[in-house]
């Protein structure tokens, strides 16, 4: 290496470490070379070396969004198989991976019977929101109703919810399993309405609509949050032909489930 490429070398290692860009480090010499060798212009060398620092950098970002999300497993969507469930779900479900629903502050409903693969793939899909750049949070309906309680106690319901807005995905996992006391479905209500509008909400549920009221309070509460939780919703509901069972089945006769 000449004596000015050694020193072009070291201003390059120099800005790296000064915009903190460790890639580019790694990366200028080898890109360098190639480029020599396959004739690039500056301009295809440069997007080269900076495109490559931007993939690490997203990466790890996304893998921080996903370690802050509390995922309860690790789920992906690819992983989800989508021949188990039925055409126009398969369509929502899609479309939800895409996480246009996000920046539209729709909101998302998985129904189905136990075992179907609700949760799975509200992890898979907030994953996706992960990978595109979305903040999301998990819990179950029951951990919602906790926080929020603890919250309200401590006279701070509010900031809390205000909090939230940073996630632009909260995901409810199982709401419907165990009923909500008066006063989780007053708070869980006020949540739904909080975000209306400007947040998502995807909710996973073992209860059809018609049977929510159940879970959500007196009439008029479970009405209002119903009301705001479907009213932009994409709804993917699932059948009872499970997953589970499939494979389940299949094991039995030895083969893998269809
Ligand atoms: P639910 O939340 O509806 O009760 P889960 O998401 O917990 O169901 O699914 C039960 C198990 O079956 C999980 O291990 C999940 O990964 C798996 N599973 C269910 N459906 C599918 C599917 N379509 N593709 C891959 N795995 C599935
Ligand atoms: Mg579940």
């Amino acid at each position: 290496m000449s004596q000015d490429a050694a020193q072009v070398a070291k201003d390059i290692i120099h800005a790296a470490r000064q915009l903190q860009t460790p890639v580019i480090k790694e990366v200028f010499e080898p890109l360098a070379d190639q480029a020599r060798g396959e004739g690039w212009t500056h301009e295809e060398y440069l997007a080269a070396v900076l495109e490559r620092q931007a993939g690490v950098r997203a990466s790890n970002s996304a893998r921080a969004r996903i370690a802050s999300a509390r995922f309860p497993a690790i789920k992906t969507f690819d992983e989800f198989d989508m021949h188990a469930i039925g055409a126009k779900a398969r369509d929502i479900a899609g479309h939800l991976a895409t996480s246009s629903f996000i920046h539209k502050a729709d909101n998302a409903i998985l129904l189905g019977p136990p075992g179907v693969g609700k949760t799975h793939l509200a992890i898979g899909i907030g994953r996706e929101a992960c990978h595109h750049g979305f903040r999301a949070v998990f819990d179950s309906a029951m951990g919602w109703a906790h926080r929020l309680g603890q919250a309200h106690t401590l006279g701070r319901l509010e900031a809390e919810l205000k909090r939230l807005d940073r996630y632009r995905l909260l995901i409810v996992d199982e709401l419907g399993y165990l009923p909500f006391d008066p006063q989780a479905a007053a708070l869980f209500f006020q949540l739904v309405a909080h975000r209306y509008e400007n947040a998502s909400i995807m909710v996973t549920s073992n209860l059809a609509f018609a049977r929510w009221g159940e879970t959500l309070g007196d009439e008029a509460v479970a009405a209002a949050t119903i009301d705001r939780l479907v009213h932009h919703a994409h709804v993917v509901t699932i059948d009872a032909d499970s997953y589970r069972t499939r494979a389940h089945r299949a094991a039995k006769k030895g083969t893998k489930p269809s």
